[in-house]
């Protein structure tokens, strides 16, 4: 039997869902972690990941991982993603919510009980 997939890597909708944006000194060249390449200044010190400005809204950094199954996506930029990526609950409200907006199933109480953060 295959291994189970996390919900986040069959899911995305919030990296197809939000206009992301986040602190302009989470950039790399302002010393953080977020490639440039990947997002623009919107002004207020504040930047937003390209692809999100848009709609159908998609960020740029929202990754196909075929190698996991049909369909499955995931962050190309997670351990360099901002805070705003960082701080989205997974099975919480907003979550639950854009999953509905996809018409996704709901998580099932396993899900939570077996992934705690999201992926
Ligand atoms: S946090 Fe929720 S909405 Fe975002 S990818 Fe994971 S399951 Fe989908
Ligand atoms: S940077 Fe990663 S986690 Fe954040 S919206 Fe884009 S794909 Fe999703």
């Amino acid at each position: 039997m295959s291994e189970p997939v996390h919900p986040c890597l069959t899911c995305g909708a919030c990296c197809r869902n939000y206009r992301v944006e986040f602190s302009i000194y989470e950039l790399q060249s302002m010393g953080g972690t977020v490639p440039d390449a990947m997002a623009h200044e919107v002004g207020g010190n504040r930047a937003r990941m390209n692809g999100t400005e848009r709609h159908p809204v998609r960020c740029m950094a929202l990754t196909d991982l075929p190698h996991l199954g049909e369909g499955c996506m995931g962050c190309g930029i997670y351990e360099q993603r901002s805070r705003t990526c960082r701080d989205f609950p997974f099975a919480a409200y907003g979550c639950h919510d854009t999953r509905a907006k996809f018409g996704l199933p709901q998580l099932s109480e396993d899900d939570v009980e077996q992934w705690p953060e999201a992926a």
